[in-house]
């Protein structure tokens, strides 16, 4: 439990004065904005008529914590976050794929069609989705793969030709109790009743659990669904019968994430969960922020595989654009200098211990 003592003018009530703090600037303002100072005051006039200066020593609860059902918890403006790690199941690639193993002077296709020559899979990925619980409804991020998608050929029957390029570049191993729609109906969630899912690119591993979610708004990127499909990489086995909604008509928003990221877009209200452009893996590719009031939290998606790749800037094979994903990597790490951040990719073993212990070294400030 970190403690703050806090200095109040309570003759107005603000400003709010934070001694022997390490509460950012930012936090301030957002506390301010939500309310906590005004409703502390409000409560210091109770007791005390807000007729001098009062000192007050208040527990601040930690940036993030875990409750009993593993949950990942913090706050932001628009009230109580809870984020879940779900794994469904792991998935391998090739080693070219992985990494980029040649000169970046490559097409996507010269590089896909190596990697299908590669016999060999690496070693297994997770794949993970995550479940936000917010007050205004619960959003996921990327959806996983299903059990069928090696063992069953009618899974392709829309399209046949893309089993077998699927099948190519990705080994996947996911029970179907791993599937999403059981994962979330074990944590009390109907898949059905969820207020959107947002696909980070439209990737067959991110996109297989989509039929969880009928009538649910699904976010995609209208640049991959476009590049997509006439690529090949938009699946109709999952996504045939989606209620698409696409990341480039969401209304934006014009703030500080701007100048970084360019325009976001809000899920919520309070503009707590965004859709951040971090294009490179794909054209489109989005993360998934949640903007808490002590700690980011970033969705990543495939912008890189894990942690290491970002410390050191490596390229996956399969990315569409080296330089933007560059420019992404600049982009985040530009981010986590102003502000504690925690990524979370959706193939990094570590992902679920980031997500439950808060820091994102050597980025991300480290947490109070
Ligand atoms: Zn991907």
């Amino acid at each position: 439990m970190n403690t703050v003592h806090l200095t109040l003018f309570t003759k107005q009530c603000l400003p709010a004065k934070i001694k022997e703090s390490d509460m950012s600037k930012r936090t301030m303002s957002k506390v301010a904005q939500s309310g906590w100072v005004l409703g502390i005051c409000i409560g210091l006039t109770t007791l005390s008529a807000c007729s001098e200066t009062q000192s007050e020593t208040v527990d601040e609860p930690p940036p993030i914590r875990v409750d009993a059902a593993g949950a990942t918890i913090l706050e932001t403006a628009g009230g109580t976050v809870r984020v879940h790690a779900l794994q469904i199941g792991t998935v391998a690639v090739k080693r070219c794929h992985e990494t980029l193993c040649g000169p970046e002077d490559t097409t996507l296709i010269e590089r896909v069609l190596a990697m299908l020559m590669d016999r060999a899979f690496q070693p297994p990925m997770p794949i993970f989705v995550y479940a936000i619980e917010h007050p205004e409804g619960v959003f996921v991020v990327d959806t996983g793969e299903l059990a069928k998608f090696n063992s069953d050929p009618s899974y392709y029957a829309c399209d046949p030709g893309e089993g077998q390029f699927d099948r190519g570049l990705l080994k996947v191993d996911v029970s179907p109790e791993q599937e999403v729609g059981p994962q979330l109906e074990r944590l009390g969630i109907d898949p059905a009743s969820v207020s959107g899912v947002v696909i980070t690119h439209l990737h067959a591993d991110h996109t297989g659990g989509v039929p969880y979610f009928p009538g649910v708004p699904i976010y995609v990127s209208e640049v991959d669904y476009d590049l997509g499909a006439s690529g090949g990489f938009v699946t109709c086995r999952s996504l045939g019968n989606a209620e698409l909604r696409f990341f480039e008509q969401q209304p934006t928003i014009d703030d500080e994430l701007t100048g970084v990221f360019g325009p976001s877009s809000a899920l919520t209200s309070d503009g707590a969960i965004r859709l951040v452009p971090t294009p490179g893996h794909t054209a489109g590719s989005r993360s998934v922020m949640v903007d808490g009031l002590d700690v980011d939290l970033m969705f990543v998606g495939d912008a890189f595989f894990d942690e290491e790749m970002l410390t050191n800037e490596q390229q996956a094979g399969i990315n569409a654009d080296f330089d933007a994903n560059r420019d992404t990597y600049r982009k985040l790490k530009e981010w986590a200098e102003t502000r504690p951040i925690v990524v979370l990719p959706a193939h990094d073993w570590a992902s679920p211990e980031r997500l439950k212990q808060g820091a994102t070294p050597p980025f991300g400030a480290p947490l109070p």
